[in-house]
């Protein structure tokens, strides 16, 4: 009967997303008709996509060149230190980020609960990976199979448990992982960024700034892996962001809605395509999503060659000096967006030129007005205290 359709998902009122339903079926009168014995019609191929909704094409973004660019840079080089995606609803930021991770290429995946790879062998020796992976090393089973790289996104509400791991409920021996080890070597994706509950920004921010980390609930411990590339978004009309969480991101991609009719009808154009046969969408631009990849590729192979002259680099702490900003974050991400330029440019010198491009990405929302008046009071109450001081 019909009466399990309570416990399927419900629509989402915020996006497109078609309602997933299990067993292959793909609309409720199917599910009514099967339940009530109908065969049913076959689907054409392109209805079927339920189990991974197919991503728009990050090639078929219309417009939007500086979160495109500044996306492109935050995956080529991870030192970059992420992104973050300031702009109103509706501008396509959501869209660009679940397009991303298409591109990325395929990484090894541990096929075991404690995530060994053959890597920490190669690091650490034998002792570095569980009894059952050593073993399985030596009888030359794989240890990890390649898989593509996801978009794991992080939900708004998620406990600080859902976020870090939990105890298994069926084995109290064993902690579940957490959303934050899922992501390794993944994008995680957090919408909303400043409307996160304190405890879990700072979790997710020491877990990516340290690639990994550790959860203790009473007897239980356990250390994840969370090397993901950090991909923020938030609309500065629902709320600020904490400075110290501002200050964690490298990358401040700001996103306009489009200004030209001409590319808003376009965009319109694309993604009404797209939602009425998603996959034959997909083969129209999937010869330049394939071109990206490869750029990407060849861009990370690329990038520990790249270097940063001192001429060059001086010119950008020039601009950081003039601009008043005191964290150093401004120049790591400066010049290691300026190294992931370089490299896809085909090119193992940073110029002039790369950081121009990047600066202002790197260097906006970096100044902070506060501090810089509070460090001229402190500088004038000095100056006051070291002439009493001095003159008595
Ligand atoms: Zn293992």
């Amino acid at each position: 009967m019909p009466a399990d359709v309570s416990q399927f998902p419900a629509p989402d009122d915020t996006g497109g997303e078609p309602v997933r339903l299990p067993g292959g079926i793909r609309s409720l009168k199917e599910l009514a008709a099967r339940a009530a014995g109908r065969p049913s019609a076959p689907q054409p191929e392109e209805d079927a996509g339920f189990a991974e909704p197919l991503a728009f094409p990050f090639a078929a973004i219309v417009g939007q060149q500086e979160m495109k660019l500044g996306l492109l840079l935050a995956v080529i080089n991870p030192a970059v230190g992420g992104a973050l995606l300031f702009g109103a609803r509706g501008t396509a930021k959501t869209t660009a980020v679940r397009a991303l991770a298409d591109l990325l290429p395929k990484v090894p995946r541990s096929l075991c609960f404690y995530g060994c790879l053959p890597e920490d062998i190669e690091q650490g020796g034998i002792d570095a990976v569980c009894p059952d992976c050593a073993r399985k090393y030596a009888e030359g089973e794989p240890l990890a199979v390649m898989d593509r790289v996801r978009l794991v996104e992080l939900p708004l509400h998620a406990p600080l448990d859902d976020v870090l791991g939990r105890p298994d409920a069926r084995n109290p021996h064993r902690i579940r992982k957490g959303i934050l080890a899922l992501a390794d070597r993944n994008i995680l994706y957090v919408d909303e960024v400043n409307l996160l509950d304190h405890a879990v920004a700072d979790a997710i921010l020491d877990a990516a700034a340290q690639g990994h980390y550790t959860v203790r609930r009473g007897a239980l411990a356990a250390t994840y892996r969370s090397h993901f590339v950090l991909i923020g978004s938030m609309n500065p009309e629902e709320g600020a962001l904490r400075p110290q969480i501002l200050d964690r991101f490298g990358l401040r991609l700001w996103v306009q809605g489009l200004q030209k009719p001409a590319e808003r009808l376009e965009a319109y154009r694309r993604a009404r395509a797209y939602r009425e046969h998603p996959r034959q969408f997909l083969a129209r631009y999937a010869e330049e999503t394939a071109a990206l990849r490869a750029e990407i590729q060849e861009a990370r192979q690329r990038l520990p060659e790249v270097g940063v002259a001192d001429e060059v680099a001086a010119l950008g702490l020039q601009w950081i000096a003039r601009l008043g900003i005191p964290s150093l974050r401004a120049e790591i991400t400066l010049f290691e967006a300026a190294r992931a330029r370089a490299a896809a440019d085909g090119r193992t010198e940073v110029t002039p030129d790369d950081l121009r491009e990047v600066a202002p990405l790197a260097l906006r929302f970096r100044h902070s007005a506060f501090m810089a008046s509070y460090a001229r009071q402190r500088a004038d109450e000095d100056a006051r205290l070291g002439k009493i001081i001095q003159a008595a």
